[in-house]
């Protein structure tokens, strides 16, 4: 097929970490409301933004507002996510590799898998390519966060905090 195989001279090459730089930016604004730092971005397949924004819980007091989900209502309604890349500063969690799933975004670009693994293995099991960049700026920002709100943190990922039993 030929849209699964770009040609080199006509499709700009995507610095895949430079897009991260907007989600990036979109979780740093998070942690500077008082939220959790992760964020997301949606671009097209020649680089341009299409959307932005980061996790809510915290702030508007709103579990389901991730940082997917809030670029993606950001972005409105578009025809197809098949040549839109989903760019998020964490792997995506359950719910947010379901939006993926759904909506059919065939690209995900994380920052890092390694705090949380979230429904990678399994996006990739469904044919969506998942480029894990594993930035170290992006594991740290959220390392840092988790061990100072450890009970936010399994709030988000719903894990009940022990102390909570
Ligand atoms: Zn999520």
């Amino acid at each position: 097929m030929l849209e699964s195989m770009p040609n080199p001279n006509s499709v700009p090459s995507l610095n895949y970490f430079d897009l991260l730089q907007i989600a990036l930016a979109e979780a740093r604004t998070s942690l500077s409301e008082g939220g959790i730092p992760i964020g997301a971005a949606i671009f097209n397949r020649q680089g341009e933004l299409i959307s932005s924004g980061h996790n809510r819980r915290v702030q508007q007091n709103d579990p389901s507002i991730h940082g997917e989900t809030d670029a993606f209502r950001r972005a409105g309604r578009q025809i197809s996510y098949r040549n839109l890349i989903m760019v998020t500063t964490l792997a995506p969690c359950w719910y947010c590799s379901g939006l993926v799933r759904q909506f059919g975004f065939r690209t995900v670009v994380v920052g890092e898998s390694q705090n949380f693994s979230g429904g990678i293995d399994w996006l990739r099991s469904t044919g969506v390519e998942v480029i894990d960049l594993a930035l170290p700026d992006c594991i740290t920002l959220l390392t840092d966060y988790i061990r100072e709100n450890p009970a936010v943190w399994n709030e988000d990922i719903g894990e009940p905090a022990p102390e909570t039993h």
